[in-house]
């Protein structure tokens, strides 16, 4: 990495550095992102993927490596935000798409992928009796609370701060963002057992369902304490409301999701992202009294929610390639890479750490333990941004937030080169991170 030490520079100016030395190396995107700016807003048509002052474009994938279009390789740790956990090019995978193009597009007609990708998800999430499945998983969650909303005949949902279930169902540190969609939410702290047994208690003639992840994602890979999750699942089944856990980032913690790990059993869960192997993919399933609502009496509806490529590459993805061992290897690995991190960090005593679940975890710049999602100091949105600028100059590509999403074809030698990065940045940034026990 060339980040130089530095003594005394304030972290404005090693903004403003880091930024020069961005748009130098990266001039063919800059000028896409001009040119994109005219017809489209914002110059993109997906929120997380811009940052200032321009995004880089990619001009293709292999394996677990990328390439943008000013000709610079990286090694992909962002992992398409969960979504790209076989990598770009695993030769099942395209396989299977291939000879579902073979045999034609847009049959409108059931299949067998379909029933066969449904019988594995069954054999394996704990709660799921019955599944369907759907384009995304925002489009998951709102069938999941549809259904708890008609299966209870109540109305209200809990959601907690930080929360992310979907592009129409986002919570911010303060609560519903105005691009969430208006069912009467209320909104808790996560990881705060007595507030969300309260909020249950206070609705619990109106209340239909409590959404949680039992990892919240992009909130900042905080892991759910046990005990949150268990008094959530107590609190609705005292009140006669469903809890639904949104897995749709979290299933990969183990072939039956994170609740086979962590032994809790939802009412409703709803998956997503990695598992049609990075092709369109929602699912929602769980008890078979609620699912048996779309057995005729509640429609369903989706052009693609059976579309031939993602049955095909979802059936393999899933049952042949992330099997029980790769999925448990995975998160062993992610597990060690995090403690290694943390590690070089503490050594280091600087103020950041990156917290997380398994093959996914996110940096923050104050001290652990975090236990809710928060709203960043300009101080700590600077830092994410110098952090995300020096680690691509070193080679990595990264969530600009700071997430990293393991994929299967990551090479141990990347993610150990990795490691040196990370304690690099900290060595150079020392003085802009400050020591660990001056920031709370
Ligand atoms: N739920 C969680 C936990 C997510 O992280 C996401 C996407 O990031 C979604 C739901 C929405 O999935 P999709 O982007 O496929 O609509």
């Amino acid at each position: 990495m060339s980040a130089t030490p530095e003594c005394d520079s304030t972290l404005e100016s090693s903004l403003l550095e880091a930024r020069g030395r961005f748009i130098a190396k990266h001039p063919r995107s800059c000028e896409l992102h001009n040119q994109a700016r005219t017809v489209m807003p914002g110059g993109n048509t997906r929120s997380v993927l811009y940052y200032q002052p321009f995004p880089i474009a990619m001009e293709k994938g292999e394996g677990s490596s990328l390439w943008d279009i000013d000709g610079h390789e990286f090694v992909n740790l962002c992992g398409e935000y969960t979504a790209g956990l076989f990598g770009h090019s695993e030769m099942r995978i395209h396989a299977a798409i291939q000879q579902a193009m073979t045999r034609g597009l847009n049959l409108a007609a059931v299949g067998r992928a379909e029933c066969e990708l449904a019988q594995i998800i069954c054999a394996r999430v704990p709660s799921i009796e019955l599944v369907r499945f759907t384009n995304s998983g925002t489009e998951a969650n709102l069938m999941a609370l549809t259904a708890a909303r008609v299966h209870t005949g109540r109305d209200m949902i809990l959601a907690f701060r930080g929360g992310y279930h979907g592009g129409v169902l986002l919570f911010t540190p303060q609560g519903p963002s105005p691009v969430t969609v208006p069912f009467p939410w209320v909104v808790a702290d996560y990881n705060d057992p007595d507030a969300a047994t309260a909020v249950i208690e206070q609705n619990r003639d109106r209340l239909a369902a409590v959404i949680v992840e039992p990892m919240l994602g992009s909130g900042g890979c905080i892991p759910a304490e046990i005990s949150f999750l268990q008094a959530l699942g107590k609190a609705t089944r005292g009140a006669g409301a469903l809890l639904i856990f949104d897995e749709v980032m979290t299933s990969r913690m183990s072939d039956g999701g994170l609740q086979k790990r962590l032994g809790i059993v939802p009412d409703l869960t709803t998956l997503g992202k990695y598992m049609a192997g990075g092709m369109s993919f929602g699912a929602f399933g769980g008890r078979a009294d609620v699912m048996s609502l779309f057995d005729g009496r509640l429609p369903h509806a989706g052009t693609f929610n059976n579309n031939v490529l993602s049955m095909a590459a979802a059936r393999v993805a899933i049952g042949e390639i992330f099997t029980p061992s790769a999925a448990e290897e995975l998160y062993e690995r992610g597990e060690r890479l995090r403690a290694s991190l943390n590690d070089r960090l503490m050594k280091l005593g600087v103020a950041m750490h990156f917290s997380g679940v398994g093959s996914l975890a996110t940096a923050h710049y104050r001290a652990p333990t975090i236990r809710r999602s928060y709203t960043p100091t300009a101080r700590e949105d600077g830092l994410r941004e110098l952090f995300f600028l020096d680690i691509l100059q070193a080679g990595f590509y990264l969530a600009r937030r700071g997430m990293i999403a393991l994929s299967l074809p990551v090479q141990q030698s990347d993610l150990d080169r990795f490691v040196d990065a990370v304690d690099e940045f900290a060595r150079a940034r020392r003085r802009l991170l400050g020591p660990l026990n001056a920031v709370a």
